[in-house]
């Protein structure tokens, strides 16, 4: 079965202290990060990587702090997490090749990853079932990607030591949450030790 890493918004924001809106622990995911990366690369996968790539005057900076700024330093996603040749998709309505990419960026300006028009269309490009899921922050992105993934029709494994929530509350209930979607719970350990 034909299967995508879904990477959600890990991003220097995010992930490190310094970052505009730093996920506490967030830093800890990097060697696991790291680690799927590499399975990816070894094993010919598909990273889908979502980037929130904000103008100044996003309406979400009423909710949050401003973060991800497109062309700030802290919108950058660290090298653990990039893979070559990568294809970037804007917002802009566009048509896009997914046939050379070894990773995908889908750019958003908003939580929900399916607010870029693109991405549904690119799914069916790249016809696979099942989406291995991780990054930040559980409750927020990575629920709305995972969720919207299920509703898509596709099959979901969350990792769940592979991303980071601001609440641990909240983060256990989108465990739940997206178990009763329909989706299953795995670990990095059990993602990369198929040879
Ligand atoms: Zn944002």
């Amino acid at each position: 079965m034909k299967t995508v890493f879904f990477d959600v918004d890990t991003q220097m924001d995010f992930l490190f202290p310094a970052g505009a809106l730093y996920v506490p622990g967030a830093e800890n995911l990097l060697p696991s990060l790291k680690k799927l990366r590499d399975y990816a690369a070894a094993h010919g996968i598909l990273i889908i990587s979502s980037t929130d790539a904000h103008e100044e005057d996003d309406p979400e900076f009423a909710q949050w702090p401003p973060h991800c700024v497109r062309g700030a330093m802290g919108q950058q996603k660290p090298p653990e997490t990039l893979l070559e040749p990568r294809l970037v998709v804007p917002l802009a309505p566009g048509d896009y090749s997914v046939d050379e990419a070894r990773q995908i960026i889908i750019e958003k300006r908003a939580l929900d990853v399916f607010t870029n028009p693109n991405l549904s269309v690119l799914l069916e490009r790249v016809g696979a079932a099942r989406y291995v899921v991780y990054g930040v922050v559980t409750e927020y992105c990575v629920r709305y990607a995972a969720l919207g993934l299920l509703k898509s029709g596709r099959q979901v494994e969350l990792v769940t030591d592979a991303v980071c929530s601001l609440d641990p509350e909240a983060g256990r209930r989108t465990f739940e949450e997206i178990v009763e979607a329909g989706g299953r719970l795995t670990t990095v350990s059990e993602i990369c030790s198929t040879p």
